[in-house]
């Protein structure tokens, strides 16, 4: 009995090399599947980051007068964190349209206030404001581009004008524009604040744009400047209709 069982032992043994082959042989099979595809997934993935229109500095136009024949000027107000019900009212009674430049967190804070005006578009004003030329080139695109991402999530829309805080800009923001995927970089030639409008021409002309802030005098000086737009003979209208 012992030796009947001890025979079969070596037939075991090459059932069991023949298992453990098999067993050897299964997880290289797969792992060859896994690594397979990957070549082939890799240039896919790539071709889809690379899809959308790629710009450069070159394609980013600097304006600080709109050319139109149109008689027309461009309402543009930054930042600051004064909205009120009466600036709200002078908005709506007039239909203005305004491009908003401000940082996503005050439109967040506000967001009720701002989306109920229709006639408003939400731009880039970058994310924390800070003076850009002191930045290196990740750090400025860090600050546009993310701000762009903010906003969309805020108002659904998305923005296409850049304004740099405080009007400084370099090469370089230039370039930082281009890559969040914008065209326009946006000044202005006259400013309207604290019920003072500084027109270098003494009045108003044909594609002006207007710069404004969201502070505490902001009701009376969007009065005055509307009485100026009138006086002049044009009509606001919004700069994404003219900057494309
Ligand atoms: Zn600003």
């Amino acid at each position: 009995m012992s030796v009947s069982s001890t025979t079969p032992s070596p037939r075991l043994w090459l059932i069991a090399l023949g298992l453990s082959l098999i067993c050897t042989a299964i997880p290289l099979s797969t792992a060859q599947a896994t690594v397979e595809p990957e070549p082939t997934q890799a240039p896919l993935e790539t071709t889809t980051t690379t899809a959308p229109p790629v710009l450069t500095s070159k394609d980013v136009q600097v304006t600080y007068k709109v050319n139109t024949k149109d008689k027309v000027v461009f309402i543009t107000i930054d930042d600051g964190f004064h909205v009120s019900p009466e600036l709200a009212r002078i908005i709506r009674r007039h239909k203005v349209p305004i491009t908003t430049f401000a940082m996503p967190r005050l439109v967040a804070r506000e967001k009720k206030w701002y989306l109920a005006n229709k006639n408003m578009t939400f731009e880039n004003h970058t994310v924390n404001h800070r003076s850009l030329t002191q930045l290196s080139y990740r750090q400025q695109r860090k600050e546009i581009c993310r701000a762009n991402t903010q906003l969309r999530r805020i108002t659904k829309q998305e923005p296409t004008l850049f304004r740099p805080p405080g009007g400084n800009w370099n090469k370089t923001t230039k370039k930082a524009v281009a890559a969040c995927g914008m065209k326009h970089l946006v000044m202005w030639n006259v400013i309207a604040e604290k019920g003072v409008l500084r027109m270098p021409r003494g009045g108003l002309t044909r594609g002006d744009i207007i710069l404004m802030h969201y502070i505490p005098s902001v009701d009376e000086t969007l009065e005055l400047l509307l009485r100026q737009i009138k006086h002049d003979g044009l009509k606001p209208a919004l700069l994404r209709d003219y900057l494309k």
